[in-house]
């Protein structure tokens, strides 16, 4: 069961809020309390999927179908993650061995797998504007799955190359559509979809935000990976942040049982929760542009779950969450610094080992997350390196495929019209 943390008599079960997404006035789902998992010890002695499967079990609780979720978990969760040593005391987990090269896969397949089965034999249609990433991962997720139709709109010319090509060459259920307009027009459309109740009704419209339940429980998951391999009692674990779900599925996990000391909550130049956490004041400014882009958000729409996780307690957040925040610059000399040692990072995991640095203390173990693969930010990881990134296989792969987007304008009744063709 859970609960809408805005509005707290909405009570939905899981399948509810996965279908909903948001609940009434915009609030986010979450269970009203997290009970901590028995038998830590031997959970964390069983494989990755196994493992994996116990905890959402846990989290979603007794009625559910538990041969569904194990299904659902074992499609989704089919590529490996890895835990490597960057220095003697800090360590990367690696979450970016999946179809799209970022851990969004990881959220974005256990979402897909549960759309789809909640549903069967129903058709139903996700619509979802996407700066980049997101899309990838969404796209990637849906393919070919029977009775769902995937519409992903981006604004033309505005992503990279490699990332266009990485969701825009699939076919089949995934239609992609280059917007002559922004990332906000590409946003204003789709929500023009979802209020339009002739669309709504013609193509049974879902949306795979990130804010998803379904998202957030299946990052759980890889924070016990961490803890199963290293099997320290002072493990720190610093998390790149931008709408803050992966820091809030951490503090799931911490709560669940997973033996993790603290976290930091790590940031490019967009701190306002950093800032938050020094003053308790809540003040987001305009996003600033930086080099780990996928962390430019100045209002992390996933806070207020971790608030509520945490009583809105400020001394106990404040106990277990330390901010860090670095510059571009910061971050590129973290780069050169791991690379030196032998290990290439991108500019996101780079943010969050660059504040393990400074803040891990002697007999403490670090862990940063490697929320995306180097070759997918290659531009950068080049130029500060001075090195030729490898493509790996899936954006090899990719490459000289063929853009299957229909080219459209930023006029949302000409858009409605072509889906309702
Ligand atoms: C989305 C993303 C992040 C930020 O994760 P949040 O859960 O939004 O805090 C960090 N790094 C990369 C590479 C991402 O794609």
């Amino acid at each position: 069961m859970l609960i809408n943390i805005k509005n707290r008599e909405e009570k939905v079960d899981f399948k509810t809020a996965v279908q909903c997404g948001l609940g009434r006035d915009g609030g986010l789902f979450l269970p009203p309390y997290i009970t901590p998992m028995p038998h830590i010890q031997d959970l964390l002695e069983l494989p990755f999927v196994d493992r994996s499967q116990r905890i959402m079990q846990h989290l979603i609780g007794p009625n559910t179908d538990a041969t569904l979720i194990d299904t659902l978990i074992a499609q989704a969760f089919n590529f490996p993650l890895h835990l490597s040593a960057v220095d003697p005391h800090i360590y990367c987990l690696e979450l970016f061995h999946g179809p799209t090269l970022a851990f969004k896969d990881f959220g974005a397949r256990f979402m897909a797998q549960c759309l789809q089965q909640f549903n069967p034999g129903k058709k139903i249609s996700i619509i979802t504007a996407t700066s980049g990433d997101t899309g990838a991962a969404v796209a990637h997720a849906f393919y070919g799955l029977e009775n769902v139709e995937v519409h992903i709109l981006y604004p033309h010319n505005k992503i990279s190359p490699l990332q266009e090509k990485l969701f825009c060459t699939l076919g089949g259920n995934i239609k992609t559509y280059a917007v002559q307009g922004d990332f906000d027009d590409c946003q204003r459309m789709v929500k023009a979809c979802f209020q339009d109740d002739e669309v709504n009704a013609a193509l049974q419209l879902n949306s795979a935000n990130s804010i998803n339940i379904a998202r957030l429980f299946a990052q759980v998951c890889y924070y016990f990976e961490a803890c199963a391999h290293l099997q320290h009692n002072q493990l720190v674990i610093a998390v790149p942040s931008g709408n803050f779900g992966n820091l809030t599925a951490g503090v799931i996990a911490r709560q669940l049982g997973a033996p993790i000391k603290r976290f930091i909550a790590a940031t490019n130049a967009n701190d306002t929760v950093p800032r938050f956490l020094h003053n308790q004041e809540w003040q987001p400014l305009p996003t600033k542009e930086t080099a780990s882009n996928a962390m430019d958000v100045s209002s992390p729409n996933n806070w207020p779950r971790i608030m509520y996780l945490l009583n809105n307690d400020f001394d106990a957040l404040k106990t277990l969450i330390k901010p860090g925040v670095k510059s571009d610059k910061e971050t590129f000399s973290a780069m050169q610094f791991m690379h030196n040692n032998g290990y290439l990072s991108e500019p996101h995991g780079a943010v969050a080992y660059a504040c393990l640095q400074n803040e891990l203390k002697e007999e403490e173990v670090g862990v940063f997350l490697g929320t995306a693969h180097p070759a997918k930010f290659k531009e950068t990881v080049d130029t500060v390196l001075d090195v030729s990134t490898p493509l790996p296989e899936a954006l090899a792969q990719v490459q000289d495929k063929q853009l299957l987007s229909v080219e459209v304008t930023n006029d949302t009744s000409a858009f409605k019209q072509l889906l309702l063709q």
